[in-house]
């Protein structure tokens, strides 16, 4: 399931793998935009694009790329005609993700933790809060062995619920944001994705670059990045059998 995309005057590009982070854009600003659900706020990149493609994510954020040249204000008017397309599309997402959440407890009640299937707390509000709990647990480590290994500091982490990404990096701020359902995955699966942003503090984009210096930081990169394409609960399963 990828995010909603509508492109404007070219093709329709559904994002259908999810990507591990979000590449850095050129410059960016956020432009709000009324909708019958509310106000919505619009995180708008100038790009080398020749179209304005507007997105909303799986979590729910809405961007639209536009070219290099065009001014805000066509970015606005742009957004204030698709207002209700917008609204549609962020509840049609959401009820994706709490379906998502759902479908994480197993049918006998097990949900994944650190890869292996454990007695659900709850429903999806427990889970969700003993996932982020327990990433906060393990962060510290992870970091410490991240750092060591990429020789890179972060000046700040956060754990964030997100739906499209496992992690992301802003390297002018040297940030970095990881997602608390890394908790239902292998522990490596954690310390790939501490690697891979702390890595994005030495090269932005995913370059030929950026892939080399990771296979030198994570040499099983390629492999965990396959594993965290699959479903948690399989993934999981598959380690008990
Ligand atoms: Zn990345």
């Amino acid at each position: 399931m990828g995010a909603q995309s509508l492109t404007i005057g070219g093709l329709t590009k559904p994002d259908r793998a999810a990507r591990l982070c979000e590449e850095v854009a050129v410059a960016t600003t956020t432009l709000e935009v009324r909708t019958p659900a509310g106000t919505v706020p619009v995180t708008v990149v100038r790009k080398r694009v020749k179209n304005l493609n507007l997105r909303v994510h799986r979590d729910g954020t809405v961007s639209l790329s536009i070219p290099m040249r065009a001014p805000y204000a066509v970015a606005q008017d742009f957004l204030d005609r698709r207002a209700g397309w917008i609204a549609a599309h962020i509840e049609r997402m959401r009820g994706r993700a709490d379906a998502r959440e759902r479908a994480n407890a197993t049918a006998d009640g097990l949900v994944p933790l650190w890869g292996r299937l454990k007695p659900a707390p709850g429903g999806a509000k427990e889970i969700e809060a003993l996932y982020r709990r327990e990433v906060a647990r393990a962060l510290p480590g992870a970091i410490a062995r991240g750092e060591a290994r990429v020789g890179a500091h972060a000046a700040g982490w956060q754990i964030r619920r997100m739906t499209s990404r496992w992690g992301s990096c802003t390297p002018a701020r040297r940030t970095i944001r990881i997602n608390s359902a890394l908790a239902a995955y292998p522990p490596e699966c954690l310390d790939y994705v501490v690697v891979h942003e702390l890595t994005h503090l030495l090269e932005p984009s995913h370059n030929a670059r950026f892939h080399a210096l990771l296979d030198r930081f994570c040499p099983r990169n390629r492999e965990i990045a396959r594993i965290l394409k699959r479903p948690a609960a399989t993934v999981a399963s598959n380690l008990l059998g």
